[in-house]
């Protein structure tokens, strides 16, 4: 089958419509996939074959009386399911995961960097991943490394143009990770990761059009049209680091006033909140613990935060106009509250006025939801797995788009 490309479009449409509808009796398959019965059939048998697909015990829907169907789902069996490690690789810490073909996170741990020497840490990643994934090796197939990190990342070479606060130039990671572990490895930026995660695992609205805003240590963003995401010229698309930010004032080492990074980053965030003395550290999850354990300190500055990151969405909201715009930010996918601050600063409201008594534990809405567009503002599908699954996907996307490769 490989070289087919006709017959490599067919497997993925049949595997994207299991994907969507599964579990589903193979009947099902031609009407959502567009394809004869004859073609689905042809595909099924190698998709089954290959591992990708598995039949389910029982009948289907759709099986009439003596005519019981044998649904197909994706293979997520605890057999024979194949899995994809993961890999994210933050400024502070690194995310390793075990994730199944619907994109589930089965186990993951963290991998703090401190003390670690960046020149290096390619190397200690590599160890204590492979140590992670023998302690989760239950048998199944590791169909590889999906691996996902900040600044400028070139997927088809499998580089690290830059990565600033890593200090990392035109380095060779995918090799270097795929040398010390044995596996394929497929690298790509974060920003792009969710999108694409998104897109196969997300809102069926991310197929059409999506922007994604990442804040963390780094800020970055990504968009997809018609399911594709763009990787521009050098695969340099989502550099929003210096995007304006309308009233803001912060001094950025570009020498401007109010770019986006210096404004919003997590890096930024920490830093003001140790300067505000909330937390002993600069980590935006200890600030997070603290405005939800009621320290009015802490939520106040999460949603001067959470409006800055709004008032950015904003631009490219007006910019892209997408279907859906996705923020990936600590605070508002652990607390809707925040989701709210974005989307209302967004919208253009009014500042919202500083707490002076002590705000509840958990942060709730006080006003009505808003209007579109700012209500296409919502948080990754994944929640809290965003970076596991996110890591996942820059592996099994392309799996998805031409499931051959595996056969
Ligand atoms: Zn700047």
């Amino acid at each position: 089958m490989a070289g087919d490309s006709r017959a490599s479009a067919n497997a993925a449409a049949v595997l994207r419509a299991v994907l969507e509808h599964g579990p589903v009796a193979r009947s099902g398959i031609p009407p959502v996939c567009g394809l004869s019965p004859a073609a689905v059939s042809r595909q099924t048998t190698g998709l089954l074959r290959s591992g990708l697909l598995r039949e389910l015990p029982g009948p289907g829907p759709g099986g009439g009386p003596g005519r019981p169907l044998v649904p197909l789902d994706l293979n997520t069996g605890a057999v024979s399911g194949p899995v994809t490690a993961a890999l994210h690789i933050g400024v502070p810490a690194s995310t390793f995961g075990l994730v199944d073909l619907r994109g589930q996170v089965l186990a993951r741990r963290s991998l703090p960097h401190h003390g670690l020497d960046p020149a290096t840490l390619p190397r200690t990643i590599a160890r204590r991943l492979r140590a992670f994934l023998d302690e989760y090796d239950t048998g199944r197939p590791l169909l590889g490394l999906g691996a996902a990190l900040g600044g400028w990342v070139r997927p088809d070479e499998g580089t690290v143009v830059r990565h600033e606060a890593l200090g990392w130039r035109d380095r060779p990671l995918a090799a270097e990770l795929s040398d010390a572990l044995g596996l394929p490895v497929r690298l790509d930026n974060h920003a792009r990761a969710v999108a694409g995660a998104e897109i196969l695992f997300g809102h069926p609205d991310a197929r059409h059009s999506l922007v994604h805003l990442f804040v963390g240590n780094v800020v970055d963003a990504a968009f997809g049209i018609g399911g594709t995401v763009h990787q521009g010229p050098g695969a340099a698309a989502g550099d929003v680091a210096h995007l304006p930010v309308p009233g803001s004032r912060t001094p950025c080492p570009c020498g401007r006033t109010g770019c986006l990074q210096a404004t919003a980053s997590d890096t930024a965030l920490g830093a003001e909140a140790v300067r505000r003395g909330i937390v002993p550290e600069p980590s935006v999850g200890l600030l997070v613990d603290a405005a939800a354990t009621g320290d009015p300190r802490a939520d106040r500055l999460l949603r001067e935060r959470a409006r800055d990151v709004g008032r950015a969405a904003a631009l490219l909201l007006d910019v892209f106009n997408p279907a859906v715009l996705v923020i990936a930010e600590l605070s508002s996918l652990l607390h809707e509250g925040y989701l709210d601050e974005i989307r209302e600063a967004a919208l253009g409201a009014a500042p919202q006025p500083t707490p002076t008594t002590p705000t509840p534990t958990t942060p709730t809405p006080t006003t009505p939801p808003p209007p579109p567009p700012a209500l296409r503002i919502v948080t990754p599908h994944a929640g809290p797995a965003v970076l596991p699954c996110a890591a996942a996907t820059v592996l099994l996307g392309p799996l998805f788009r031409d499931p051959a490769r595996l056969t």
